[in-house]
């Protein structure tokens, strides 16, 4: 879980919770300035990376041994959420992905995220960024979504694979 905000990021003083005025529901908000913490979900791309007829999950170094998901990004200021897919795909993998489709966007309230999930076919040989401990591939015909995260846009995305025959 993120932890919430306590100071103001301007001007340091605690933050309350409180119904600032004009607004229905209790934010962190500064009683010396006027700024408010409205708590809004950070969007991460999340990628579902074909390569070489199989998807690519990968292990982040934080993360227990065995656990495994699609490699994610945060998008950065400027930047739009294909482009995340692309770059992150390439940083984290050292693959060139190609023509990112829109899986679907999810909510991950536990980190607080919208994760933005996308299908890339991607090129090259993998090689691990600094992030990822490990990656293991998995036949396309093997792959079983997961409930959390990112698993439900892996769910659609073989539920739309099979549809489309
Ligand atoms: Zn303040």
């Amino acid at each position: 879980m993120p932890r919430p905000f306590e100071f103001c990021p301007r001007c340091a003083t605690p933050l309350v919770e409180r119904v600032p005025e004009g607004d229905d529901r209790a934010r962190r908000a500064c009683p010396a300035c006027r700024f408010v913490h409205y708590d809004n979900p950070t969007p991460v791309a999340a990628m579902i990376v074909e390569h070489e007829g199989a998807v690519i999950l990968a292990r982040n170094a934080q993360w227990p041994a065995r656990m495994f998901s699609l490699i994610t990004g945060f998008v950065e200021a400027g930047e739009l959420p294909h482009e995340t897919a692309v770059r992150e795909t390439a940083e984290e993998l050292g693959l060139a992905a190609r023509d990112p489709q829109l899986v679907g966007i999810y909510g991950f309230a536990p980190l607080n995220q919208l994760l933005i999930a996308y299908h890339v076919v991607a090129e090259g040989e993998v090689t691990l960024g600094a992030e990822l401990a490990e990656y293991k591939r998995i036949p396309i015909e093997k792959l079983r979504p997961w409930p959390i995260g990112p698993g439900p846009a892996v769910a659609d995305w073989l539920a739309s694979r099979a549809k489309a025959g």
